[in-house]
């Protein structure tokens, strides 16, 4: 029991129960984070604090200290965790948080766990050259585009809390810095149980494949190959979370082993952006030259991370080397069919199809032919034909995403002439595709105002009324009508950069 003297002791603020401290030695280091000088709570994210159980008021007494790692809260064991990853096609066998330091673990009322992590809290023995640090403009866009990705419906970290600390970081320019506060439901990457394979570690594989499994997959302590049902349980949720990318325009931008949790939660907001016209190709972050993370790359890309995975857990799967290889290779095919029948799933929401038609796949890749081909923004395309799904008012509004607003004509009869097989009324239809076809994404354009205008005049009404419209994706939000709207030709953001 906590007594009413101790809960008022400042720091008191998180019930943690920390598990990932209790591996052994050489899985992480232990790292307290180092003070700045002057931190300033720029975010609390309180419904997030009170469903994880925290002290929401001892929070926004001491959140400054306590996210900017000013003050340690009671019950932390800060550490940096230990992790390798393949970035851009490349080896490295030593990444690690060079810039996180893991606080410690809670476990909401619903029983699941989670990390509380800062991210930009001060070097650790991972930073290599890096200054453990983080600038604001990268922190307030994770801030936005994770909890955009939540109100979406896509699993993905949250944002617990934002704060500067007074104190500038170097990089191409001298920018002021900031934490941010990230909760996963763990931070064990592909790329942690490549640092152990790398170093011929299989006890280390085998600690960390066992801690995985009673952390988010317990049931497969039964199965009767827990290491390969574990291998299929990651890549069954990495093709459901790919998936869910594309229905909504996300580009991850950094698909590196070390940015893939293999609890199938998105993880790494850094070049990330949302598409906003249509073209498979498209690639917003500055370091992928070559487009290896374009849009239309990423279930591929899965697929070649997953085999990394695989790779880790081959001495485990089966002793006879041969065998498990084969058993691997089982399980990364299956991947292909399990992402592509999600995202037709999926795709077959969007276009408000119940049923399933032999002609459905055809049907979707015909509009999204024409989409690239008339050059539609794609939330707005998909959210005009939900409105006609309800209202032949709409049609005109649909048309218009369409450079030549006749072009989408040929597509809509097909398109009327399949829902004439379905069962639903229109109004059903227009409901269900409203809740799977967001109004609201987090356009590039509107990200970059909103961190400018803290950047540079310390203004974060852009961001509060960012976080506030993108906090409910689906609904129409009639006084919000303009964070519909796509970049003018001025306003479009063609690059992002990394560097939380
Ligand atoms: P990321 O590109 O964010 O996935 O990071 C790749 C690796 O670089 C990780 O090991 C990070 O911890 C490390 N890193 C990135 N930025 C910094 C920084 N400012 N200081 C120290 N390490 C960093
Ligand atoms: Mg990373």
């Amino acid at each position: 029991m906590t007594s009413a003297l101790q809960k008022n002791r400042p720091g008191a603020a998180f019930p943690f129960d920390n598990s990932y401290v209790g591996l052994p030695p050489h899985f992480f280091a232990a790292q307290v984070p180092t003070p700045v000088t002057e931190p300033w709570l720029i975010k609390l994210n309180e419904p997030l604090a009170a469903e994880l159980g925290l002290d929401v008021e001892a929070l926004r007494r001491d959140g400054a200290a306590i996210f900017s790692g000013n003050l340690v809260p009671e019950g932390a064991e800060p550490l940096a965790m230990a992790y390798a990853g393949h970035q851009f096609g490349g080896f490295s066998p030593q990444l690690g948080d060079g810039r996180a330091i893991l606080l410690g673990e809670v476990v909401d009322r619903s029983g699941k766990r989670y990390d509380i992590q800062l991210k930009g809290a001060g070097p650790t023995p991972f930073s290599r050259r890096g200054d453990g640090r983080a600038a604001i403009g990268p922190v307030l866009r994770e801030y936005i585009i994770s909890e955009a990705m939540f109100a979406l419906g896509i699993p993905a970290t949250r944002a617990l809390a934002a704060v500067t600390t007074g104190e500038p970081v170097y990089r191409e320019e001298v920018l002021p810095g900031a934490v941010f506060t990230r909760v996963a439901a763990s931070h064990v990457r592909v790329g942690t149980f490549q640092y152990f394979a790398a170093r011929g570690d299989t006890d280390g594989v085998r600690a960390l494949a066992d801690y995985v499994i009673d952390r988010h997959y317990p049931t497969l302590k039964e199965a009767e190959n827990p290491y390969l049902s574990l291998f299929e349980a990651v890549s069954e949720r990495q093709a459901a979370l790919i998936a869910r990318w594309l229905h909504v325009g996300f580009i991850h931008g950094v698909m590196n082993t070390d940015n893939m949790t293999v609890s199938g939660e998105t993880i790494d907001f850094g070049p990330c952006a949302f598409m906003d016209t249509y073209d498979p190709a498209t690639v917003f972050s500055s370091i992928d030259q070559h487009g290896r993370y374009a849009y239309a790359n990423q279930p591929g890309i899965g697929q070649w991370n997953l085999a990394r995975l695989g790779e880790t857990l081959l001495p485990l799967i089966d002793a006879e080397p041969d065998s498990a290889v084969d058993k691997a290779n089982v399980v990364i095919k299956r991947y292909g069919e399990r992402f592509q029948a999600h995202w037709l799933a999926g795709m077959r929401e969007k276009i408000g199809l119940a049923g399933e038609e032999d002609g459905d796949l055809e049907l979707v890749q015909a509009l999204l032919s024409l989409m690239q081909a008339q050059g539609a923004d794609f939330t707005l395309a998909f959210r005009r034909l939900s409105d006609l799904a309800g209202d032949d008012v709409a049609a005109p509004a649909f048309a218009a995403s369409f450079r030549e607003a006749d072009a989408c004509g040929p597509w809509l009869t097909q398109w009327r002439e399949r829902l004439s097989r379905d069962p639903q009324t229109a109004t059903e239809r227009a409901i269900a595709m409203r809740s799977v076809n967001p109004a609201f994404i987090p356009r590039n354009h509107r990200v970059e105002q909103a961190i400018k205008a803290a950047v540079e005049d310390g203004d974060f009404s852009l961001f509060e009324a960012l976080l506030s419209v993108l906090s409910k994706p689906y609904e129409d939000q009639p006084g919000f009508a303009a964070y519909r709207e796509p970049p003018k030709p001025d306003e479009r953001v063609l690059a992002t950069f990394c560097g939380t």
